[in-house]
């Protein structure tokens, strides 16, 4: 327990892990976090969770990367680094040497490069990445994990009501009646947000919760509908079809703000709950009760998370939850809105950032001569190519095509989070030459010929933007260690030896030129952030910004939302007698994503130290398997052993597998296969057998 009469200064920032994006002060003694208090932001009012509290010591772990490394001639590729003593394939270099070896194997492949950037880093840091691949290389394969998020909710977003991001805060819900939260666990993965939906519960109002696995909120809802894995579309179809069925729907809101109506009404014709109940696997009185409380309310917010986005059908899924609401006339006012509740404290931001395939900053696509145009008097070098660019899984794709041979990686641990990762491993080892920027020796960076040591979030500057989209100001508490460096000077450097005129000193010389091409950021200066959030769009500079959005009309040609029928597309794989247990993967309160970061943090590895999956109890009876044994998990893919725990909340012909822990890497075992409109994966579903594994 630290004493806490003594520290030698307090900083403002944010939190580095999830997307709620919480203040907080760090403590420091000694150039070192000695603890953290919640500071009054304004998506958390003081309050955070147990990763923002107490996983802060990975940054003094002995693991982080402090000198540039080089692979050793001959030192064989592959997940066989130890971290902690990298020098059996890895030799120091000068930072001089080691960029100059970077930019030297990037150099001049155009086509055949491409780049991962993080959602981990501030908005700069986003910014000046795809604007290396794109300057740099001619072409626009630049993505990062909002592929493996959000992307198709964004992808429905934008098409149906013509911008990607929320159209009001989580904190409305303050104003609402009736709230829907679906294929999100917000306890878990949003644990801030959660307090507020707790709170809102408690003065009243009815939480809907549907998703295929109980959770934390459960005790709080008035519905829990926990439907049937990969039924969505049934299901909401069925619900909107009573909407209709009992005249339930805003009349006047869908002919001043919507189109394509008429059709939605004639599709939703074929989603009678009763011919829906047996696929989604809820009483058709109950898919009727939920229409009602929803159609009745004066004002209702939909929440959802990567239950909804991760299927082959996500984008059909988020096409659902906004016909819902607009249905209703539950956008635009006070207690409505749509929200999907984005994961990385910075996926919002960098998604905003042009850190996608087919998007340049705000969301301006790069098939646009106009927009291109644009970007080149403010660049001033190097054309923007006009096709869109390659995926996250598409890039790996193409790498066993031998049609991208180079990468450069900042941040992204692909060789863990990538779907059927042993095909995204063999990608890594196939490359001729990769360069992984990060704070620590990943599992992706036993794959590098040079890994450039960068900085945590805790030390360096920059904003970043929440799933509110506020935008906030990181600032650095403490040192880098060694000789490792802030991200935006690293790529940089990396730039000025592809033989680009970059000559940024700070990164808030970067956010000024993003405001030259972004209007989300009118109103909101580097000043500004330097004292105050603000949340976009602002309308002035007095302005804190808007937290409800599209109240007189959308974003699209003549400002009305549309309605797009979804149809019932099945999983692309189904439990069958070899495979008969469908696998969700997804994450744990204390562990965030490949575990990169919480598995070295000693609180939160203390409270989950082992690879885990989650089975009914009633399931393992029937497989003679008690809690704490191990299991095997198979699926077409891979194997792997883990330890079972009982978890009545889980259905009992499914199994829950944390992606977490490398030594049961849960992504050995997950589908590929994509949404065609967000190129996401179908993490959410993969038909698995479990077996006991008789004890030696
Ligand atoms: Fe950090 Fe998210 Fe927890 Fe807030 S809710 S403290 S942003 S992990």
């Amino acid at each position: 327990i630290p004493d806490r009469s003594d520290i030698d200064r307090e900083v403002k920032s944010v939190c580095p892990y999830c997307g709620v994006g919480c203040q907080l002060t760090f403590k420091v003694k000694d150039d070192k976090i000695a603890w953290v208090e919640g500071a009054e932001g304004p998506a958390n009012e003081n309050r955070l969770c147990v990763k923002g509290r107490f996983g802060f010591d990975y940054v003094h772990h002995d693991h982080r990367l402090t000198v540039p490394l080089i692979r050793k001639d001959g030192a064989e590729k592959g997940l066989n680094v130890d971290p902690g003593n990298w020098s059996t394939h890895f030799r120091e270099a000068t930072w001089e040497e080691a960029l100059d070896v970077a930019a030297n194997g990037l150099k001049g492949r155009g086509r055949e490069v491409a780049g991962f950037g993080s959602a981990k880093c501030s908005n700069e840091e986003a910014y000046l990445f795809q604007k290396l691949i794109r300057q740099g290389f001619g072409h626009n394969n630049v993505d990062h994990c909002t592929r493996l998020c959000h992307a198709s909710s964004v992808a429905a977003l934008l098409e149906n009501v013509g911008s990607g991001a929320v159209t009001a805060t989580f904190n409305e819900i303050e104003n609402a009646d009736v709230a829907i939260v679906i294929g999100a666990n917000p306890t878990e993965n949003h644990p801030v947000a959660a307090t507020y939906f707790k709170q809102f519960a408690k003065r009243g109002g009815q939480l809907i919760v549907m998703d295929p696995r109980g959770q934390g909120l459960k005790r709080h809802t008035s519905h829990m509908l926990q439907f049937k894995p990969g039924a969505d579309v049934s299901m909401l179809n069925a619900i909107m079809h009573v909407i209709v069925d009992e005249d339930l729907y805003d009349r006047q809101y869908i002919a001043a703000m919507t189109e394509n109506w008429e059709a939605m009404k004639a599709h939703l014709a074929e989603f009678p709950p009763e011919k829906m109940e047996a696929i989604c696997g809820i009483p058709a009185e109950t898919l009727r009760d939920v229409a009602r409380v929803w159609a009745g309310a004066k004002s209702g917010m939909i929440f959802w998370g990567m239950g909804i986005s991760q299927h082959i059908h996500g984008t059909d899924n988020s096409r659902c939850l906004i016909s819902l609401a607009l249905m209703c006339g539950q956008v635009g006012r006070p207690g409505t809105g749509l929200h999907p509740l984005r994961g990385q404290n910075n996926v919002q931001g960098a998604s905003d950032a042009g850190l996608i395939p087919m998007f340049l900053p705000d969301y301006q696509s790069v098939t646009d001569d106009g927009v291109r145009s644009a970007f080149h008097e403010i660049w001033g070098e190097g054309e923007v190519a006009p096709e869109k660019g390659l995926t996250v899984v598409e890039i790996m794709d193409a790498i066993h095509e031998g049609d991208i041979r180079a990468m450069y990686i900042l941040g992204e641990n692909p060789a863990m989070s990538d779907p059927d990762v042993d095909h995204a491993r063999a990608a890594l080892a196939k490359l001729d030459h990769l360069v992984v920027q990060d704070i620590f020796l990943t599992e992706t960076a036993n794959y590098a010929d040079v890994i450039l040591p960068a900085s945590a979030w805790v030390e360096k500057t920059g904003t970043v933007t929440n799933t509110n989209r506020q935008v906030q100001m990181g600032r650095p508490a403490v040192p880098w260690p060694g000789q490792a460096r802030e991200d935006w000077w690293i790529t940089t450097e990396l730039a000025k030896r592809l033989g680009l005129g970059w000559d940024y000193t700070h990164p808030r010389e970067v956010f000024a030129e993003m405001k030259q091409s972004m209007a989300s950021l009118d109103n909101i200066t580097w000043e500004r952030l330097e004292s105050e959030a603000v949340t976009y769009p602002s309308s002035g500079l007095d302005d804190p910004g808007a937290a409800i959005v599209f109240a007189d009309a959308f974003p699209r040609d003549g400002g009305r939302a549309r309605f797009t029928p979804a149809s019932v597309v099945p999983p692309d794989e189904v439990p069958d007698t070899d495979y008969p247990f469908v696998l969700i993967t997804g994450r744990q309160l204390e562990h965030w994503h490949t575990g990169a970061m919480t598995r070295r943090a000693s609180m939160l590895d203390a409270l989950e130290p082992e690879a885990n999956c989650s089975l009914h109890p009633r399931t393992l009876r029937k497989l003679g398997v008690e809690p704490g044994d191990l299991v095997r998990l198979t699926t077409r893919r891979g194997s792997i052993k883990v330890m079972a725990r009982a978890d009545r909340a889980v259905a009992e012909d499914n199994v829950f597998l944390p992606f977490a822990y490398v030594e049961a890497s849960a992504n050995l075992l997950t589908n590929p296969a994509l949404d065609p409109y967000g190129k996401i994966p179908e993490f959410k579903y993969s038909a698995v057998r479990v077996e006991a594994i008789a004890p030696a």
